[in-house]
Parts: C-alpha cells; structure tokens; sequence
C-alpha cells in the first residue's frame, strides 16, 4: 500500500471513530483481548467441573471493574455453573438480558497444533477452544461493560446478565436462567452467542445476520419388533424389511413449505444479492409460497431446503443379531430439524402417518421446546443496525433463522423475544467453532467492543 492512500485511510479511520456514537478506547481492547486469553486457559469442557473457577474469574475481574459483589451471584448446577449479574438501571423501561455461555465444546490436545486450552498469540490471530466460541464475545461483553462503568454509565432499565454453564452438552442451566429472567419481567434476550458478520476474503465486510428464530433438534427413533425365527422359515413379518420401508417413506418425503416473518426478511435479502437460479427461487417463493417451481429448485439446494419448512433424515439404522435368523428388532434413527412454532408431537404424527404401519413405534428421548420465531421488534433492530454500522460502516443486519439451538429456545419458550447478535464479523475461511485450532483474528476485537457497547447504550438508554 502507498503512503498517501494509507495516511487517507487512518484520516478516514479517524473520522468514523470520531463519528462513532461510542467508539471504544485503544486501552479497553487490551483489557479485553486479555480477558479472552486468560478465558481460554479455563478448560471448561463438560466432566471437568471448571466451570465454577471460571465463574469466579469472571466476578472477580467484573467486581474490580467497579460492579458490586453483591450483585453477582454464582450457582453451582451439578459440576457446572451459572452466573448472574443485575446491573441495576433508572428503571425507564422493563429490564433486558444479554446471556452467553461458559463451557466449550471438547478439544483434544493430540490433534491440534497448538495447545487448545493455552491462549496463544500468532500471524494476527488467537488460538485456542472457546476463543470464538463463545468465550469471545463474552469477554467482549464483559470488557464493554466494564469500560461503560468507568465511564460512569448507568443503565436507564435494569440489565440482568446470564452466564450459563452447559449450553454445548446438556442444556440443564439455560432453563434455570430463563426463568429468572421471566421472574424479573425480562422484556427481551440478545444472545452473544450467534449472529455476526461475514468478510469477504479480502476482509471487507459484507454482511451481518441477527438470529431471531432457531429450528428445533429433535431424534426420533423408530423400533420394529418380532418374535423371529429361523431365516429358512419366512414369516412375512421381517422386523428389517419393515423398518426399511419405514426409512424409505421418510427418506423421500416432504414437509409442507412454510414461511415466517424472518425467513420472508432473509430469503427476500438473499435472493436479491444473489444472481442464480435460487436467488430467483427465493424472491418467487417470498412473493407466493405456494409456488411449485420455486419450491422445486429450493428443495433441491441443501442450503436452501431447510429454510422453507421442517426436515427429517434417517440418519442410523441397526438391527437383526445373527446371518441366519430373523430379526427380532430393528431401529432406526430419525433426525428432524423443525421449524419454528412446529411442535415435535405434530412432526412424529405426520411421519407416522406417511409410515402407515402401526407396528412401528416412534419414541423420542429430547424434551426441547419449539417456539415460534421472535418478532422482530423495531426497538432491537434499530439497535442492532446502530451498533452494526457503528462498527462497520456500510453495513445492514438482516434477519436470520439459525438450523442450530443455542439458549435462545429456552427464553422464547417462556415468551421472552430473543435475539443473538454475536459481534463476530469473520471470513468463512476462519469459522473454526466446536472444531480443530479454533482462532479469532486480533483485529476483530476493536469493532466487537463498539459493537456490544452501541447495543448497551442503545437498548438501556
Ligand atoms: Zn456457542
């Protein structure tokens, strides 16, 4: 780069920092790309009870940041934790949360270059497990709000802060949360965890999704039994071949299409970016859901399928013990990702419908909730468009429905709206979450900060 293009663009840089509604200090992303990297060193992995000491951490830096000890509580839930924080506001309207969680998903050291659980600085990024996921924006959370308290910032509605301790496993302390949230009249969720920015690879933003709704995870599992017997004597009742029926209804059949207020936003953004056959597929199927062709090329395009309604997959089939008998039992696992507001019931009698054979039993394990998608309130969007733009200039959020579950489902299923709004703007080229060598660019702590602290003095006026 020449010199007098890049003395323009520190001008321009300083320009928009100053423009910036609440730019954030040069000192503040030190602070807070510490606090990530002293994050990552807590292996809070599930069955290694870590969660507690990282809690404690965090307490300990928020209270020396200037937050009473007596507003922070720690709960211990089995070997993990959740931690709650009230930050108490001029109450001028119902009180908000911002929840992200504590534990990450396993990393074995064996198969990473680096030590997952040591933070290490290298070529412009940070490695290690959580350093995106979501010890990343939580940390950039926590230094936000503590650079605010400095600045002697008082919330105009109440804050209450939920750190849970189990969202990558077992999903026990969300719930917990949640109903406190409920408890002290939350009127709306921002998630840390989802949401973001993509980059282009040259590192020029290009786009940012809030997820206002999530699909349901839920197995099905169908069983098949018999009384068996010798395979030289058919009965005509094969457990196998039953099942394999089964499996074969389900394989090649088709949920209804549906639409909702986010995927009409999402799927009307993304069909008027993209200049291809399913760009156009989508703006047809926004202005008429009931059209056939439109829903033909969706249906084929496995990015795009599961936008338009409720999947279910075989996913794993076993059955049968021995080459010359007949099979007692067989299974078959059926994974389904539902739609918003479908319930789990509903899906498993559709599907028992298309099996058409009452000898199949259908059971499911997972009790999640499937609430419907969040409206997209204008008080959070023009908060969410505010701090995005106020990070990187140029660009607008559009809505997005998440194929994944995250806390979220808990708090819409006790009719709390909740929106994640992550301020992760990375290149795909760099997404490493839940895998190996998992890295934040260093550069992207500075906008993240400008981006929770916009949402903060924007949403608690
Ligand atoms: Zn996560």
């Amino acid at each position: 780069m020449n010199q007098p293009r890049q003395a323009l663009l520190a001008l321009s840089a300083t320009l928009l920092l100053a423009a910036a509604p609440a730019h954030a200090a040069p000192g503040d992303a030190a602070a807070a790309k510490a606090l990530l990297m002293q994050g990552v060193a807590f292996d809070t992995v599930k069955g290694r009870g870590k969660v507690p000491a990282y809690a404690a951490f965090l307490k300990e830096t928020l209270v020396k940041g200037g937050f009473a000890a007596a507003d922070i509580s720690i709960e211990p839930v089995g070997e993990t934790a959740n931690l709650h924080l009230v930050w108490k506001g001029r109450g001028k309207a119902a009180p908000i949360a911002i929840t992200a969680h504590m534990d990450v998903v396993e990393a074995d050291p064996k198969d990473w270059q680096r030590d997952p659980f040591t933070a290490i600085e290298e070529g412009g990024y940070i490695f290690g497990r959580g350093s995106e996921d979501n010890k990343f924006d939580l940390s950039m959370l926590v230094a936000s709000m503590i650079s605010l308290k400095a600045q002697g910032f008082r919330p105009g509605r109440d804050i209450h802060v939920f750190f849970s301790g189990d969202e990558e496993t077992d999903g026990l302390t969300a719930p917990l949360q949640a109903k406190q949230a409920k408890a002290a009249g939350v009127a709306l969720m921002l998630n840390t965890d989802g949401g973001g920015g993509t980059l282009n690879e040259a590192g020029t933003p290009i786009g940012y999704r809030m997820s206002a709704a999530e699909k349901t995870y839920v197995d099905l599992k169908l069983s098949v039994t018999d009384p068996g017997g010798h395979s030289s004597r058919p009965t005509g009742s094969n457990a196998i071949a039953r099942l394999a029926n089964a499996a074969a209804r389900i394989g090649g059949y088709r949920f209804k299409p549906q639409l909702d207020e986010i995927t009409r936003a999402s799927l009307a953004a993304e069909g008027a970016k993209r200049n291809d056959a399913i760009g156009k597929a989508m703006l047809a199927f926004v202005a008429n859901p009931a059209d056939a062709a439109a829903i033909a090329v969706l249906r084929a395009d496995p990015a795009s399928v599961g936008q338009i309604g409720t999947t279910c997959e075989p996913t794993m089939i076993n059955g049968g013990h021995a080459p010359n008998a007949l099979p007692q039992s067989a299974t078959l696992i059926v994974n389904c990702r539902i739609f918003p507001g479908v319930t789990v019931e509903t899906v498993r009698d559709e599907l028992a419908r298309i099996v058409n054979d009452p000898s199949v039993v259908f059971s499911f394990d997972l009790g999640w909730p499937s609430p419907p998608a969040s409206p997209l309130r204008p008080d959070v969007m023009a908060a969410v468009a505010k701090a995005v733009s106020a990070s990187r200039p140029g660009v607008t959020p559009v809505p997005s429905m998440s194929a994944g579950a995250s806390d979220s489902v808990f708090y819409r299923a006790l009719g709390i709206p909740s929106y994640a709004v992550g301020g992760i703007f990375s290149r795909d080229a760099d997404k490493f979450s839940h895998g190996l060598n998992e890295r934040i660019p260093v550069s992207a702590i500075a906008p993240a900060l400008v981006h929770w602290r916009t949402l903060i003095t924007e949403l608690a006026k």
